[in-house]
């Protein structure tokens, strides 16, 4: 983690230093070797929060676009007893989590229920498929009536699997350094929820992600979103199926005639 208790004040690691886990009160020792970024951790193996990663420069990096005081805060749901160590949780109640390793999608879903207000931002580097097979789904990509938001038949050939369920906002972060390449800059958000069975997907650029994030509860309005779509693209549907039956209906009533005709004729 990034801030300990010490002398009752949320300090980063500095070498030498020594203090407490915010979340369970144990002492902690400052790590500051030149492998990993400086951090704080727990004397011993085990981790207070069960749901905490070790952290990279990814997070840390997203992390510092945020305050201090949003940074690593302690969440606690008493009628669960449970206690986790929210990546951000900013001032107007959205908790952001940075997620570099894989993630079982139970546990996905148990983070989802307890944090309520909450979107992920999952590092899209961390497995050499991700970016290439990112590429080659955007091929699929349907535009819609919303500025930078698309339609997906098979998310899965955008998005690892374990992510295609989410119930909040997931947004891949592709970006490495040296590479000017615009898909790897910006961010790809798979919505929750589906329009007519195909995934929404929206671009937002970090930048405005961040700003988003500093000034309300919600990135973006997903759930309206795929409502609206959800709810235009049904509307299309029984309009051709509807159409289509009364195309039908004027075949039959043409060959009706057609053979009222031809009885007379005969
Ligand atoms: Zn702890």
């Amino acid at each position: 983690m990034h801030f300990a208790l010490v002398d009752n004040t949320r300090q980063a690691a500095v070498p030498g230093l020594s203090g407490n886990c915010p979340g369970c009160g144990q002492p902690v020792v400052a790590k500051c070797g030149t492998r990993r970024i400086w951090h704080w951790a727990h004397r011993g193996v085990r981790m207070c929060d069960q749901w905490w990663e070790p952290e990279t420069d990814w997070h840390r990096a997203w992390k510092e676009h945020f305050d201090r005081e949003w940074q690593e805060v302690i969440q606690f749901d008493p009628a669960a007893g449970e206690k986790h160590i929210a990546d951000v949780r900013t001032a107007h109640g959205l908790v952001i989590e940075f997620q570099h390793s894989a993630l079982h999608p139970d546990e996905r879903r148990a983070r989802e229920a307890f944090h309520g207000n909450m979107v992920w931002v999952v590092d899209g580097t961390r497995l050499k498929r991700d970016f290439p097979r990112f590429v080659a789904g955007l091929h699929s990509l349907r535009r819609t009536s919303h500025d930078s938001v698309f339609l997906h038949y098979w998310p899965d050939e955008c998005f690892p699997e374990p992510w295609l369920t989410s119930t909040v906002p997931v947004f891949f972060d592709f970006r490495v350094a040296e590479s000017d390449d615009w898909r790897r800059d910006t961010l790809w958000c798979l919505f929750p929820g589906r329009a007519e069975n195909n995934a929404v997907i929206g671009r937002l650029d970090r930048e405005a992600f961040v700003a988003a994030a500093l000034r309300q509860e919600r990135i973006l309005a997903a759930d309206e979103i795929v409502q609206r779509l959800d709810a235009q693209m049904r509307e299309s549907r029984l309009m051709a199926e509807q159409r289509e039956r009364e195309i039908q209906r004027g075949y039959a009533a043409n060959r009706a005639r057609a053979y009222g005709r031809r009885q007379r004729r005969f």
